[in-house]
């Protein structure tokens, strides 16, 4: 984690998009800050029969379009400045692609590297306990987010039910499918990736077939994305994850960099199917299109003037800073944002939520066919805003989802 605080960049972000809507001070304030947040301990039985407490964090952003919905990380570094800042992209992302949420995030501050299984199990049945009141398929959905796994759901999910003595699959999405989970949900932030690239190529006349892609982060998002390029004849020249990044400008060889990942406990270096770079390197190597998808802050204002990509797709969360963006503009390079790329996950979140409320479930081609609707439909009113208001993609996916959530905030009288 930088030392930059990522609520105060969130606010920032809030503040220029807000600027350019009519909105009252009041409702202004109101946006620029969660509506609740949850702190407590969590006291955990360990296997060597110690009692040790744990810290977790649920902030519920705002709740004016639907229940809250967002993930739960567990990090050892967690913050409630990264929960506020993650709830309030859920937020804005929720409401850009158009689901009927609000924006939540959840942490716990732990190494889940050092638990073992049975303490894992004990983390997230208290952390369900703590704020079970809070939770539920009206008011507030939790999902997995950094290294929370659907097992973990599982175990959440059992537990809530227990709680209620009652079968309610929908209050947490990402779960395995044996127990309610969506076919399609694993690679769907990928494949919304590929939906918005499409629209990228369609709109901004890239070339797709044509295009040099390089991919910062090799596991779900970006090995997923580079996997799906793979199938679809991409390009990708540049791999990386935390260990080592790789540059083949006659194209990385994905199933192959797949398979030594996987055998390598999810570790690139070694690989021998490139020249080996750094992975600032791979931030500004040739490439028309770059895609950060590990995390935050990695693209700034030293590296953003030596950036040759013609378009930035945001698959990680935050991974731009707010003067970095402004070199981007300047030097007339597309951003595709967070909010809007990243938003496949979500999306079939929602559709999984869906799918336990009326307890009838969908086929891979019905998940895909509904994501793509969502995330074209979306990609094309940001487009269309940018173009109306001569703003940047950020700021005109921020434009449409503030307006959103303050006019559900408007019509319900609040603020
Ligand atoms: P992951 O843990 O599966 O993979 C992360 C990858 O990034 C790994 O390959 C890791 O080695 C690499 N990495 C970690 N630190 C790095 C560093 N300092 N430099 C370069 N690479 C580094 O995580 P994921 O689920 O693929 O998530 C990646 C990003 O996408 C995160 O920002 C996450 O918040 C965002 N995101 C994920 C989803 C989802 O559905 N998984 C949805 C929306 C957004």
């Amino acid at each position: 984690m930088s030392a930059l605080n990522p609520f105060t960049i969130a606010q920032q972000q809030f503040d220029e998009a807000a600027a350019r809507l009519d909105l009252t001070p009041a409702r202004r304030e109101f946006l620029r800050w969660p509506m609740r947040e949850y702190h407590f301990t969590l006291p955990i039985l360990m296997e060597n029969g110690s009692t040790r407490v744990f810290r977790g964090f649920r902030v519920q952003y705002n709740t004016a379009r639907g229940p809250a919905k967002g993930g739960i990380r567990w990090h050892a570094r967690e913050t409630i400045d990264t929960v506020r800042a993650l709830a309030f992209w859920m937020t804005w992302k929720c409401a850009v692609v158009d689901l009927p949420l609000g924006g939540a995030k959840g942490g716990i501050v732990c190494n889940p590297r050092e638990l073992s299984v049975n303490e894992k199990e004990r983390l997230a049945r208290a952390y369900v306990r703590a704020i079970a009141g809070e939770l539920g398929v009206h008011r507030d959905i939790p999902a997995p987010d950094v290294n929370t796994t659907p097992q973990i759901m599982a175990w959440s999910m059992d537990e809530y039910e227990a709680l209620l003595g009652e079968s309610h699959p929908g209050v947490i999405t990402g779960k395995p499918l044996a127990i309610g989970g969506s076919v399609g949900r694993e690679n769907a932030t990928s494949f919304g990736g590929m939906c918005i690239i499409r629209e990228v190529d369609n709109l901004l006349g890239v070339r797709f077939e044509r295009a040099r892609y390089a991919i910062q982060g090799f596991g779900n998002v970006g090995g997923g994305l580079a996997a799906l390029l793979h199938e679809a004849d991409g390009h990708v020249v540049a791999i990386s994850a935390e260990d080592a990044a790789y540059y083949n400008d006659r194209g990385i060889d994905i199933p192959k960099a797949i398979q030594h990942y996987e055998q390598n406990h999810h570790h690139l270096s070694g690989f021998d199917g490139g020249e080996e770079i750094t992975n600032e390197e791979l931030l500004t190597c040739d490439c028309e299109i770059l895609v950060p998808a590990a995390i935050e802050h990695v693209l700034t204002n030293r590296n953003a003037p030596n950036v040759q990509a013609k378009v930035i797709v945001e698959l990680a969360n935050g991974p731009t800073t707010p003067e970095a963006d402004r070199v981007f503009q300047e030097r007339g390079i597309v951003v595709i944002p967070d909010i809007l790329a990243n938003a496949g996950g979500v999306t079939v979140s929602y559709f999984e939520a869906v799918q336990n409320a009326y307890n009838y479930y969908w086929t891979v081609e019905n998940v895909r066919t509904e994501l793509d609707r969502r995330l074209t439909a979306a990609f094309q009113n940001v487009h269309r805003m940018s173009r109306e208001h001569g703003v940047d993609h950020r700021t005109a996916a921020y434009m449409l989802s503030i307006a959103r959530v303050a006019k559900a905030c408007e019509l319900r009288g609040w603020a």
